[in-house]
């Protein structure tokens, strides 16, 4: 199993020592255009690998080649928003990044690419677009991290271990998110879950405001994901996937398996899907001002 990550920021490094520890990989890529930075990560993660028994073999640089015949691409590569930027500003920057990268990296016809980089939505659209992949092998994490603030959060709340809960946050990943809580029984009172919700909401907000920047949620996150490709589990996660009826990719359930990710047919009460459908138009309405310039 060969995974290439592109960008060694916060997240793309957190990621990489956390696929490491879970013994996933036989090889590991980084790519980032900050060439020190990616050789002190690699240099870093190589020093400790005996710590923990594995021998990835762990390359990085500025060089796509090195990508060649990779299982999994993930792209964490973009910059963040700056004072004074709006979404459609960082939007644009980080979809002129995205193509660049898409057309560079190596792959073949079995690999799957995995966008990280926000706005997540719009940037896994794009990257299904210009890389003409089957839309099975393209996918964004979605609202799978919002998902597991969700679980993380309800097993705090009511003292019992949420992951196993058919709770999902759907929908974008930003505001227009919503929670599905209509699978769940009337044990679980709807004033509670609301609340739950809310800490979602601003669960990055505090993170940022605390430590500067979220990185460890994030990256467990994709690692469930990874994990569900590797060992083609078929988990039912959030992600970011291409759905036909909406022509948009959007954050729903969908089962992760070693060919890709496929959404399910999970069912939304009528104000669920209410709020999914203005959140599909949201995704839209973000892409069509990308496409307009
Ligand atoms: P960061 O600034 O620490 O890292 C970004 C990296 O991308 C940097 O190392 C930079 O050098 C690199 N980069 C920039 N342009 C590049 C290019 N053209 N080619 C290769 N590398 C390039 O940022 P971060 O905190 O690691 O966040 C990365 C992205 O992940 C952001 O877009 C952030 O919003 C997103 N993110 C998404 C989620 C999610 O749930 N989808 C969660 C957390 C972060």
């Amino acid at each position: 199993m060969k995974i290439s990550i592109i960008g060694a920021g916060q997240v793309g490094s957190t990621i990489a020592y956390t696929l490491l520890t879970r013994k996933l990989l036989d090889e590991l890529v980084l790519i980032d255009i900050a060439e020190e930075r990616v050789r002190g990560e690699v240099l870093d993660l190589r020093q400790g690998q005996s710590g923990i028994g594995t021998t990835v073999k762990i390359t990085g640089s500025n060089d796509y080649s090195l990508t060649e015949g990779s299982d999994i691409i993930i792209i964490t590569a973009g910059i963040g928003r700056k004072p004074g930027d709006s979404r459609l500003d960082l939007a644009r920057k980080n979809s002129n990044i995205m193509k660049g990268i898409i057309e560079r990296v190596k792959v073949n016809e079995n690999s799957i690419l995995f966008i990280v980089t926000n706005p997540v939505d719009v940037m896994t659209y794009l990257a299904l677009e210009v890389s003409g992949f089957d839309k099975n092998r393209v996918f964004g994490l979605g609202t799978t991290l919002d998902t597991v603030r969700l679980w993380s959060l309800l097993s705090e709340e009511f003292g019992i271990n949420a992951s196993s809960l058919e709770a999902f946050v759907i929908g974008e990943h930003g505001d227009s998110m919503l929670p599905v809580f209509s699978h769940l029984g009337p044990e679980f009172e709807r004033e509670r879950l609301l609340k739950v919700f809310e800490n979602v909401k601003v669960g990055a907000t505090d993170v940022i405001r605390l430590k500067g920047a979220t990185t460890f949620a994030p990256a467990l996150a994709v690692v469930e994901v990874v994990e569900s490709i590797v060992n083609d589990r078929g988990d039912v996660l959030p992600i970011s996937a291409y759905h036909e009826d909406h022509g948009v990719c959007i954050g729903f359930p969908s089962n992760i398996t070693r060919s890709g990710a496929y959404p399910t047919e999970f069912e939304l009460n009528e104000e669920e899907r209410e709020k999914f459908l203005k959140s599909v138009d949201i995704i839209k309405g973000e892409i069509r001002k990308l496409q307009e310039g």
